[in-house]
This record gives C-alpha cells, structure tokens and sequence, in this order.
C-alpha cells in the first residue's frame, strides 16, 4: 500500500529507529536528522515517516505531509540559526539530478554561502 514502510530502504529504518542517526527534530507525520556527508554547516534530511519515493508522489498523496516537511525544515532552519543568514531547501528528484535515497526527503542546507544556480 502507498505510503507504508520498505523493507530494503534506508530511511523507513532511520524512521523505525533500526538504523541510528542523529535526529535533530521529530512530529507525528516526520523526521529530521543530520546527514551522514554534509556538504554544508548545516545540513539536515527532514523526511515523512511514511514511505513515498520522491517528494512529487508525495505531495500527489499525502499533501499535508508535504507541507509538514517544509514547515519543519523552516524549523530546522531556526534552530540552527542560520534563518537569517539564508538556507536551501532541496529536494533531488530523479537519479539524473542526484537522488540517491529513493525515500523522500528535503536537504536543509546553511551555514555557509550558497552558490546559484547549483552545479
Ligand atoms: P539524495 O542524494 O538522495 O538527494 O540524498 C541522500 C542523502 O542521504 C545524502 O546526502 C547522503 O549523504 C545521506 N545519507 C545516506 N546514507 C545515510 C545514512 O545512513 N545516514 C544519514 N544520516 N544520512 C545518509
Ligand atoms: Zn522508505
């Protein structure tokens, strides 16, 4: 059924707690930890705690919990302070432009200047 956890996939387990990771916030409906290779100061992966492979089929079925993700990667963002500074929100959608976790999820990233437009 849509939505429900993956077996094979990496993010269902950090939801489920089997695989550990540095958790920065939780809500009902997500997750939000740090990532494993940051390429910023901050840089956080906010994810549903349901299973949808990219943010688009998300969005299509579940799409209060899309706004819940950008909602917390806001609050990510303010508990990091770097609000004032600017941060980016990210979501790579599609092995071609680097999705590599087939989970949804938003990369909170700030901390340091932002290029634009990213390579
Ligand atoms: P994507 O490339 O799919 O947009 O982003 C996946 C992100 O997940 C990458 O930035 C990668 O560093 C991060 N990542 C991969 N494995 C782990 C893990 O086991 N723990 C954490 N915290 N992050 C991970
Ligand atoms: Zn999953």
């Amino acid at each position: 059924m849509a939505g429900e956890p993956q077996a094979d996939c990496l993010f269902c387990k950090i939801v489920s707690g089997e695989v550990p990771a540095t958790v920065v916030r939780e809500s009902e409906t997500t997750v939000a930890f740090r990532d494993i290779n940051p390429k910023a100061p901050t840089h956080v992966l906010v994810i549903p705690r349901a299973h949808y492979p990219d943010a688009a089929s998300l969005a299509a079925a579940e799409p209060a919990v899309a706004a819940d993700i950008l909602r917390e990667a806001a609050a990510v963002a303010a508990g990091d302070q770097v609000d004032a500074t600017g941060y980016r929100i990210v979501f790579n959608t599609g092995a071609g432009a680097g999705q590599t976790v087939f989970h949804a999820h938003a990369h909170v990233l700030g901390g340091r200047g932002l290029e634009w437009p990213p390579g």
